[in-house]
């Protein structure tokens, strides 16, 4: 079956009581995204689910992801590899194994455990468990090899691997130094017949300063590192260097294959070089909560833990029912931006673990005459989603929420907590965005 006939349920329409916290997850702005930078990128891109798909869901995200032309799936650990291995099954997408089929996607894993070659070869070793799942492992170093080697040749079953270069970022990937040896091993392992090499990548560490002159030295590095590898007999077809910064800002780096996280959904890699909506994307998560008490507080009384802030008049506050094991930082205290319908306002006080107060306004005016609450039980709080200009609905940004929490937008959508059920609208490409 193909991704486009997968059943409804791998993207169902969850609805939880309107009375809890969600996060609404739109697919139709994620199917967007991916078209537009498949556009932007004009080669095939790679949709980098890890992390739970950023916090938005794993199943709905790759299945919405490969409806939307992504030919590859990109998750940071085996464990994680596996888990979509099997929500892909479940929802009926081909395998590329058997018949060659354009349509089977490919998925990469690049954290591999560490294990020695014996334990690699065992019958229960997460490396056979990998082979057996068709997935595309990447490898940086000797030991890696070894035991990749040795799980492939239990499984009895060529490895197909993809050669991660360090070329700048100092993070994962083979040193220059190392990488003769290397290279020199993975032919051996080529020839023996129990590894396929069919990728060369690197990862940029500067992607979003489009002027740093760092990109440039990437590339250089990788150029070099390809010269080594195809020295030594290898011939990677699919080489690789981009994320969502490198698609969109270093037109040079985009080669055979693009990694688009972020973008994916809907965020800018940097709002100040260009924001989700210069950007031509639309956010896909949007954190609501309802008010589940409303109070009025008198002038100089304090709020929540520490008393770190008092209300400057009498005051409306609300409660809402999330906190920082819901993923909501505590750097947001008397700082995160919240919509309360037209209401642009902020939490108050500290941040809780499972809860935070945010102003509501004034409970009297400049005569000393009581003001009604402006917000009721029940009335939805936006914590971050796409704004929407037209009905005036206050919503702020996961960028903002961001810059107040000195972070990035990845940290605050991908923090997202387990405790907070993922609720899904529009359909794959088709559906409308309809507020629950
Ligand atoms: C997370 C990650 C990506 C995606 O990065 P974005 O900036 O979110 O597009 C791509 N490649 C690797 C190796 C990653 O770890």
């Amino acid at each position: 079956m193909t991704p486009s006939a997968a059943p409804r349920s791998a993207v169902a329409h969850s609805a939880p009581p309107a009375a809890t916290s969600r996060a609404v997850i739109d697919l139709e702005a994620v199917a967007h995204n991916g078209r537009r930078l498949a556009q932007v990128a004009g080669v095939p891109w790679m949709a980098v689910v890890k992390a739970d798909a950023y916090g938005h869901g794993l199943g709905p995200i790759a299945v919405t992801a490969l409806s939307a032309g992504a030919s590859w799936l990109g998750v940071a650990q085996l464990a994680e590899a596996l888990t979509l291995r099997s929500l892909l099954d479940e929802a009926g997408v081909s395998r590329p194994t058997g018949e060659p089929s354009a349509q089977a996607p490919r998925v990469l894993t690049w954290l591999l455990p560490v294990m020695d070659p014996s334990r690699a070869a065992a019958e229960d070793s997460p490396l056979r468990a990998a082979l057996a799942a068709d997935l595309d492992l990447s490898v940086s170093t000797l030991p890696q090899l070894e035991a990749l080697s040795a799980a492939a040749r239990a499984q009895g079953r060529a490895a197909r691997l993809h050669l991660k270069v360090d070329t700048g970022m100092s993070r994962g990937g083979a040193a220059p130094e190392e990488l003769p040896a290397l290279a020199a091993a993975l032919r051996r392992a080529v020839d023996e017949g129990t590894v396929d090499v069919v990728g060369l990548w690197s990862h940029l560490s500067r992607a979003d300063e489009p002027a740093s002159g760092s990109t440039e030295e990437h590339l250089e590095r990788y150029q070099q590192a390809e010269e080594v590898v195809r020295a030594s007999g290898l011939n990677p077809a699919i080489r690789h260097l981009a994320a969502t910064g490198g698609l969109l800002w270093h037109p040079q780096v985009r080669m055979d294959l693009v990694r688009a996280g972020i973008g994916l959904y809907g965020l800018s890699p940097d709002p100040s070089v260009a924001t989700s909506a210069e950007l031509g994307l639309r956010p896909a998560m949007r954190l609501e909560s309802p008010l589940v008490q409303v109070k009025r507080i008198e002038a100089g009384q304090a709020v929540s833990y520490g008393g770190t802030w008092s209300a400057p008049t009498d005051r409306w506050v609300g409660l809402v029912p999330l906190g920082y094991s819901d993923g909501i930082p505590r750097a947001a205290s008397s700082a995160g931006p919240v919509g309360v319908g037209s209401i642009m306002t902020s939490i108050v006080g500290r941040v809780c673990m499972d809860q935070a107060v945010v102003d509501l306004g004034p409970a009297v005016d400049e005569t000393g005459a009581s003001l009604p609450a402006p917000a009721q039980v029940g009335d939805i709080a936006v914590l971050w989603g796409a704004p929407e200009v037209a009905d005036r609905e206050a919503v702020p940004t996961a960028d903002e929420w961001a810059q107040v929490c000195g972070t990035i937008n990845y940290e605050i959508v991908t923090r997202l907590g387990a405790r907070v059920p993922r609720c899904y609208v529009g359909s794959r490409g088709t559906g409308d965005y309809s507020r629950p």
